[in-house]
């Protein structure tokens, strides 16, 4: 742990629980003060703000759908009262459904496209204008080992999540001469409550295809994140950082 944040204010989207979590107590616990963000589960929000005040660091949370522009103007604005600045944008919430392609609806589709991509659109571009006036800041987007691999059960989360890969390098194009960097991690198996293991996809089947053979924990992304966010970055951009155990190599 160090104190290498402070003074600086991070933008954790999903940060209710999982892996937002994770990175929401990583950077606070490395000095910086958290804005929380969630959808739907406040009390869980509420856990996390209580834990980040006990390091003694300072924390808003607030209630948004990141695939809202109204709800991300918003967070943009509670942001900026409470600090003025943000310097670290996190975009990581997500949903997904375990569907076959021919069996989502168009309103699934677009519900998932919304989220994780839209959603990582807005909410950069809510902050962007301000990182932009003082030529510093690093975004960070959560995708997916499944952006590369593809997956057989839901199309519409793999394709959010490689929207997420080509959103990071263009914006990284964009904002490269302005101090800005933006990168994303694409995470193997988390343990979180986004993976279920069951008779389908038993767990010790799936620990046989990682060669580290354990699932990851939100730290292990979280890690990742605050090297993003950390000066030992400062010439990374427009990357992705795989982050799985094995899983996957490139
Ligand atoms: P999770 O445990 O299901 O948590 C999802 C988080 O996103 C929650 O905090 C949830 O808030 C928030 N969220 C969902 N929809 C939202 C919306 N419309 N607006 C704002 N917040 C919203 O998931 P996770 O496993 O931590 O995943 C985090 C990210 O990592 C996701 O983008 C996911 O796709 C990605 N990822 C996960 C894995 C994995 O194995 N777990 C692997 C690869 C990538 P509420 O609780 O308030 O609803």
């Amino acid at each position: 742990m160090t104190r290498e944040f402070e003074n600086k204010v991070a933008v954790v989207t999903g940060a209710s629980r999982g892996i937002g979590k994770g990175i929401a107590l990583e950077l606070a616990r490395n000095g910086a003060n958290i804005a929380i963000v969630y959808r739907s589960e406040e009390e869980k929000a509420r856990l996390v703000q209580a834990e980040i005040e006990n390091m003694g660091q300072e924390v808003i949370v607030v209630k948004c759908d990141v695939s809202k522009s109204e709800d991300v103007a918003r967070l943009h604005d509670s942001v900026m009262e409470k600090w003025g600045q943000v310097d670290f944008v996190i975009n990581n919430a997500g949903i997904h459904q375990h569907l076959k392609s021919w069996e989502l609806s168009e309103e699934d589709w677009h519900r998932v496209l919304d989220v994780n991509l839209t959603g990582a659109f807005l909410v950069t571009k809510a902050f962007t204008p301000h990182m932009l006036g003082k030529k510093a800041g690093r975004i960070v987007h959560i995708s997916s080992c499944v952006a590369f691999t593809g997956t057989d059960h839901e199309v519409h989360y793999a394709a959010s999540k490689g929207g997420l890969f080509s959103l990071a390098k263009s914006h990284a194009l964009e904002l490269a001469g302005h101090g800005i960097n933006v990168n994303a991690i694409a995470p193997g198996y988390v343990e979180t409550d986004m993976v279920v293991f069951d008779e389908v996809h038993p767990l010790d089947e799936v620990l046989e295809t990682i060669p580290q053979h354990r699932l990851g924990q939100p730290q292990d992304i979280a890690r990742a994140v605050k090297f993003l966010c950390s000066a030992d970055s400062n010439y990374i951009t427009g990357q992705v950082i795989h982050v799985n155990g094995g899983l996957i190599m490139y």
